[in-house]
């Protein structure tokens, strides 16, 4: 039986396992997927947010806020790509600028430090790329950026490194409680838990309808990118947002923490994630009043994520009122990324009100990657003299090696999809997005997984890039 069981392996899930490790319980993780962060934590803006938005008061303010600093940290000690490139709201009129002295005050009101606005010269001035319509904007110096998925998996890798269990391929599908346990049924198997975390995303609210009554409602909004090739970077040194409106914070230009541009999202009621050539067609508008000269053929990639937003309008992070013992960390729309880890630590304060928690002797909290492109040529050279796999470039576009690739397969959470290497080692994140590394890659993961190339996935179970064999020898 396990003290702890953590429904969902998106960023929240993991930053509660992360915490919950360094202590002396038994911490299971049930995921549907057969990764982490295959949920909304794979597709946002990845900027961890300084905290200026949210209501003064709310439970998104405290956790964005606490969660900022608690993600650079993360960052630093799980070796994940971070960078405070400062961000900025830019107005175009009266009303933005209201809005933008509005959003300066809370942001003092909330904590957030280094706020600055800035006329018309003074912003162009840092980009000069903006629109010459700009009249100001509230500059955020600490904003940052990040690559979420690996924030994830590194706070999971952690994780199991202290003795949870991970287990995907893990669908809740029942829960029931008996004499003061809880009993889990998955697509899969059965678990028994004296506590459940309740950190299912967009399906938070029916996760916990499976043994609760109805105290919340999720509905998805789906919010669309462009991902543009690295040639576009320098288009701005910092994140520009608009003037936020009553569906989100609008869109955004912002650099990528691996030198990409990202312009989006916006904000359509949807249950799916495919993009559609309207909404598109509106991010584009929308980036093109910020920056007109984004030259959208450069872009390399589409997608979309559901934001998870709830009928109370702030992030539920509460203990079950119908059941006992089943905390909801519920309705995590943005800036739910940067509040995970406080999030995380959230559940473990709950956990200590229901029982005594007591810190391992030891325990791990840091990780270190190889990352090949970002080493020395001597580092290199030693690297390669240990293991010639280090020496073949198979991702040319970022420089990934086939160790690298390797590693990636026998992690800690062993890669087991095309996709899965990418988002651990970067191999297809570049300019051909796979179309050169992607067969290599598939090879790789035939030899090193012993499976054969008809089982190769693309990312999620049924994404199959082989369907049969044409020609028998
Ligand atoms: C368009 C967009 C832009 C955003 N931009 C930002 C940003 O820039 N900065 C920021 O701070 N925040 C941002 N956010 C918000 C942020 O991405 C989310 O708040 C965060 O990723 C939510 O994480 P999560 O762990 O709650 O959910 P998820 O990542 O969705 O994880 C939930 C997990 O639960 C699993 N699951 C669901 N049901 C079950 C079940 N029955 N059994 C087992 N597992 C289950 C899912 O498979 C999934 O892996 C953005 C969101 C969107 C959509």
């Amino acid at each position: 039986m396990f003290d702890v069981v953590i429904i969902g392996a998106g960023i929240v899930g993991c930053s509660a396992a992360y915490y919950l490790s360094q202590y002396d319980i038994r911490v299971c993780v049930l995921e549907a997927a057969n990764d982490v962060s295959m949920g909304t934590t794979k597709a946002n803006s990845a900027i961890v947010h300084a905290g200026y938005d949210p209501e003064t008061g709310t439970l998104m303010a405290k956790h964005n806020v606490i969660g900022a600093a608690l993600t650079k940290e993360l960052c630093r000690k799980l070796d994940v790509p971070y960078k405070e490139c400062g961000a900025m709201v830019i107005g175009f009129d009266e009303t933005d600028l209201n809005t933008i002295q509005k959003l300066y005050d809370r942001g003092i009101r909330n904590g957030v430090e280094q706020l600055q606005i800035l006329n018309r010269e003074e912003t162009l001035k840092l980009e000069p790329q903006l629109s010459r319509d700009v009249r100001g904007c509230l500059l955020i110096p600490t904003s940052a950026i990040i690559a979420p998925w690996e924030l994830a998996m590194a706070l999971m890798e952690t994780a199991v490194r202290n003795g949870v269990q991970l287990k995907l391929n893990n669908r809740v599908e029942a829960i029931s409680k008996k004499d003061g346990v809880f009993t889990v049924r998955t697509n899969a198997d059965e678990y028994q838990a004296k506590y459940i975390i309740n950190a299912a995303g967009v399906h938070s609210d029916k996760v916990h309808e499976l043994i609760g009554e109805k105290e919340f409602t999720i509905t998805t909004v789906k919010g669309e990118y462009y991902l543009l090739d690295k040639s576009e970077s320098s288009r701005c040194q910092r994140t520009i947002f608009q003037c936020p409106s009553a569906v989100g914070k609008g869109v955004l230009v912002s650099p990528t923490v691996h030198g990409n541009l990202i312009v989006g999202p916006n904000a359509v009621d949807s249950d799916n994630v495919d993009t559609t050539y309207e909404g598109l067609q509106f991010v584009k508008k929308r980036a093109q009043r910020s920056i007109p000269f984004i030259a959208f053929g450069e872009n390399i990639r589409n997608f979309a994520g559901l934001r998870a937003k709830n009928d109370r309008g702030d992030f539920i992070v509460e203990e079950s009122r119908s059941v006992p013992d089943f905390f909801n960390i519920a309705g995590i729309m943005s800036p739910g990324l940067t509040s995970a880890p406080s999030l995380g630590l959230a559940a473990v304060d709950w956990l200590k009100g229901k029982q005594e928690l007591v810190k391992k002797d030891s325990y791990c909290e840091s990780r270190k990657k190889i990352r090949f492109n970002e080493l020395s040529d001597e580092e290199k050279n030693e690297l390669i003299k240990k293991d010639p796999r280090y020496g073949r470039i198979i991702c040319r576009c970022m420089t990934v090696t086939e160790g690298e690739i390797v590693d990636a397969i026998h992690g800690v959470i062993p890669a087991v999809s095309i996709d899965g290497v990418k988002r651990r080692c970067t191999a297809g994140m570049g300019r051909c997005q796979g179309g050169f590394c992607g067969g290599k890659v598939a090879e790789i993961l035939v030899r090193e997984r012993g499976i054969s190339p008809l089982e190769v996935l693309q990312d999620q179970e049924g994404t199959n890039i082989l369907v049969k064999e044409l020609k028998v020898k």
